[in-house]
């Protein structure tokens, strides 16, 4: 009750109202002329008594009804003023000179009086109509963001949360809390690769540390109502003409439903591989058997049908492999045995054998110094394969293919060399992402799933090593990974 008295009083409080009262202004300077003969009859028992305080008394009165009702509070309170001082002249009987002073001073206090209200009443309505149009520009940003599909929170330069949209409201299951500076706390509790989030980690905090925007982070929020939902967050820093950050804005969208799908469709792909696994594994026995018994009775088409078959469902073997590896790194499964081993062994195995089922092409060995590394082995021999067996399959006019293992600057290091049909350069970062093939207008000439680099790109990340391509598209590819020594 005191606050709201004290907030209509208060001409502070009115900017921006643009509904100016008059009842206030006439009751109020009224009330002060009541006050002023009062004080005159009964306090200060002399009818002259109010001259030079009713001066200073309207002087005030008139400033803080201008300056809280505009020109129109300025008017009727000098109005008012003017009647009075009109009143006194009359009730206190002035004769001759003192009625002339009198009269002449009322014009002359009238006029300054009526400068005063049109000054003050003119720049509070100024004022006014300038926070208005302030107000109307939030008001018209705000319903852009509340009509977005997305959540949407924005903060100022220090990261102090200034205006988020409903919806975002909605997919975190609480209000976001306006005036809340991101990047000290967290105001929701959430993951990061299943692990609790640190305040640092949000994204509209480390945008407006670096000026750089964030593009789709996912984040797992633990919503107040326990419910977990999966969320895609891109935040980017909102800098004026000069380059300085005033701002930075996210936006929140909820995938959920999107990544329980890909779940589902991740599991069906892992049981179907499991599946077909071991139907094919006892197929390819069968066929080992059917080879040995056949070759008994020395019938070579029957035994060349049986290689080419024993060769398919190698091919199907292996895309099943990868299928389930595919899997297993999608859900965090694919796990690794490590020990110490001779890579530059390894690599020479595989030549070997790749070599026996390649006509065409030579695939040779530079550098032979023993190199030991700590890996799984098995992992590594399938990162070299499929690097080996891609510079066959997309260089199929090279005569040569070049494999070099050496150590350099403390790691080992392998690169698979060919002169095939490259790769452009836009391509070269995306050919390790997951089921990514480089994208011709021709026709394709060259099977696959792209699968192979994605699986070398997590193995040899797991390792602490490092994976990528040097290429020219037409010229040919290098393909190099490095991984940690053994210790000795
Ligand atoms: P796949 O070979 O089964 O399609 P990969 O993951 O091994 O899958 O390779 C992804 C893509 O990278 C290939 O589809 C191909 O476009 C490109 N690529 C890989 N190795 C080479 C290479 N040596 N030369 C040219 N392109 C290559």
């Amino acid at each position: 009750m005191l606050e709201r008295l004290r907030k209509y009083l208060s001409p502070i409080a009115q900017l921006g109202e643009t509904h100016y009262s008059t009842v206030f202004p006439l009751v109020g300077t009224l009330f002060f002329c009541v006050l002023l003969e009062i004080y005159a009859f009964m306090i200060a028992r002399d009818p002259d008594a109010v001259g030079l305080l009713a001066i200073f008394v309207f002087v005030a009165l008139i400033i803080y009804f201008a300056f809280r009702d505009g020109r129109k509070g300025g008017f009727i309170a000098t109005a008012i003023t003017i009647g009075y001082y009109f009143y006194i002249i009359r009730s206190r009987a002035y004769q001759g000179q003192q009625l002339v002073e009198g009269v002449e001073t009322t014009v002359i206090l009238g006029f300054l009086y009526l400068f005063l209200a049109v000054v003050i009443g003119w720049l509070k309505e100024t004022i006014d109509q300038l926070i208005e149009r302030e107000s109307d520009e939030k008001r018209r940003l705000q319903n852009v963001i509340e009509q977005l599909p997305v959540g949407i929170i924005i903060t100022d330069a220090n990261g102090v949360i200034v205006q988020a949209n409903n919806k975002i409201n909605h997919i975190l299951g609480m209000d976001v809390p306006i005036g809340f500076q991101v990047g000290k706390e967290n105001f929701i509790v959430s993951k990061l690769r299943n692990k609790l989030t640190t305040p640092s980690q949000s994204p509209l905090a480390q945008t407006l540390v670096s000026g750089k925007p964030i593009v789709g982070k996912e984040f797992t929020v633990i919503r107040p109502d326990k419910k977990e939902v999966v969320v895609r967050v891109s935040a980017s820093a909102i800098q004026n003409r000069t380059g300085k950050i005033i701002a930075a804005a996210s936006i929140i969208s909820d995938i959920t439903q999107q990544k329980e799908l890909e779940e589902r469709k991740d599991d069906f792909i892992n049981m179907a591989s499991h599946e077909l696994k071991t139907p094919i594994t006892s197929m390819n026995l069968y066929v080992d058997v059917l080879t040995k018994y056949l070759h008994k009775y020395k019938d070579e088409k029957s035994e060349s049908m049986l290689v080419n078959i024993k060769r398919q469902t190698g091919k199907l073997q292996k895309i099943i492999s990868d299928l389930l590896d595919v899997s297993r790194i999608q859900t965090g499964k694919l796990t690794y045995t490590k020990e110490e081993f001779r890579l530059d062994k390894l690599v020479e195995e595989i030549i070997e054998t790749l070599q026996d089922a390649t006509k065409g092409q030579t695939i040779s060995l530079r550098k032979k110094t023993p190199i030991i590394v700590y890996a799984d082995r098995f992992r590594i021999y399938q990162v070299v394969t499929n690097m080996i067996t891609n510079a066959i399959k997309y260089s199929p006019e090279t005569k040569e293919i070049v494999v070099e293992v050496k150590r350099l600057d403390g790691k080992a290091q392998v690169s698979v060399k060919d002169t095939g049909i490259g790769i452009a350069r836009d391509q070269q970062k995306r050919i390790f992402e997951r089921l990514y093939q480089v994208g011709d207008t021709h026709v394709k000439t060259f099977p696959g799933f792209g699968m192979g680099l994605h699986i070398s790109n997590e193995i040899i990340k797991r390792h602490k090593g490092a994976i990528w391509v040097e290429s020219e598209k037409g010229k040919g590819s290098t393909f190099y990974f490095t991984l940690p020594l053994a210790k000795k």
